[in-house]
């Protein structure tokens, strides 16, 4: 059976704002030695305030400072709840059902739903290693995802240049790591590539020509060439990048019905937690809290 964190034990665990104050300052001063009076004792929380102080100076310190809690009058326990709830769904949830369940306006909702992609996406994955996936798709205004072969077709059925579309840049290794990447004109595919993919990887992609050259950046490039209807050559497939683009695809069609280029990239972000956190629901809501470290 797999370990769940469910809602009694959420419950439990933050009753009130203190003990999500508490939670907060625990991620971000656990240890901390007093900078001022450099005294080693714990701090203490100041009553009726968002801050704690040192037991010897008085020096304080607050929590919630320069993180996405510091400038909100919305209680601490609805975004832990609302970070709650990202946990316990497949493909998130959408800011509409935060406006219903925490009973708080449609502009708050979004504002919370926004802020939290931005703790989810927070995850310093670093340079990629070992086997990586690279592809990438293109997102319309509906979001319609069309698959690389028709790449081709980046027009609308007139003929004419569709400005809605973006292309986002998939990463994906062996052991499961996810990076997507919303494109603009300021990169080339190998620049991309080079940024994200650490020279000691393998790189698998299909036949695009925005990747060829790459094998003299990297220990190997495997080719897949998806044109002539070839998805794996030995050890070497595509299936993980494939699997990124259904979920991206499904969370954005199925949960999110109004969301605009600007903020494909968090949603993106989204996507690539869920993917590298799926079988791990007992510990996602620390995982995504503790960004905020
Ligand atoms: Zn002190």
């Amino acid at each position: 059976m797999t370990l769940r964190y469910t809602i009694d034990q959420f419950r439990t665990d933050y009753p009130n704002d203190d003990a999500c104050l508490d939670k907060i300052f625990q991620l971000r001063f656990k240890g901390l030695i007093c900078p001022k009076c450099e005294s080693t004792k714990e701090f203490t929380r100041v009553k009726n305030r968002r801050s704690y102080q040192c037991p010897n100076c008085s020096q304080q310190v607050y929590p919630t400072k320069d993180t996405v809690f510091e400038k909100t009058t919305t209680p601490l326990t609805y975004w832990f709840y609302a970070i709650f709830l990202q946990t316990t769904t497949r493909n998130g949830v959408a800011a509409k059902e935060l406006e219903r369940q925490l009973n708080v306006c449609y502009k708050t909702a979004l504002r919370m739903s926004h802020q939290i992609k931005i703790l989810m996406a927070n995850n310093r994955l670093g340079k990629l290693t070992g086997k990586v996936q690279v592809d990438e798709s293109y997102f319309g205004m509906k979001f319609d995802n069309m698959h690389s072969k028709k790449r081709a077709t980046y027009y609308n059925e007139d003929g004419t240049r569709n400005d809605n579309k973006a292309g986002v840049m998939g990463f994906v290794t062996d052991d499961k790591k996810v990076i997507f990447e919303v494109m603009d004109d300021t990169k080339t595919f190998k620049e991309r590539v080079r940024k994200h993919v650490d020279p000691s990887a393998i790189l698998v992609t299909d036949s695009h020509l925005g990747y060829k050259g790459l094998d003299i950046n990297y220990l190997k490039h495997e080719v897949i060439n998806h044109l002539q209807n070839e998805f794996k050559r030995g050890e070497f497939h595509t299936n993980g990048i494939e699997n990124a683009w259904s979920n991206l695809k499904r969370t954005i069609k199925g949960t999110h019905i109004h969301v605009s280029v600007k903020y494909l990239q968090l949603y993106a972000d989204e996507v690539a937690f869920r993917l590298m956190n799926k079988d791990k629901q007992d510990i996602m809501f620390d995982t995504i809290l503790s960004h905020v470290a």
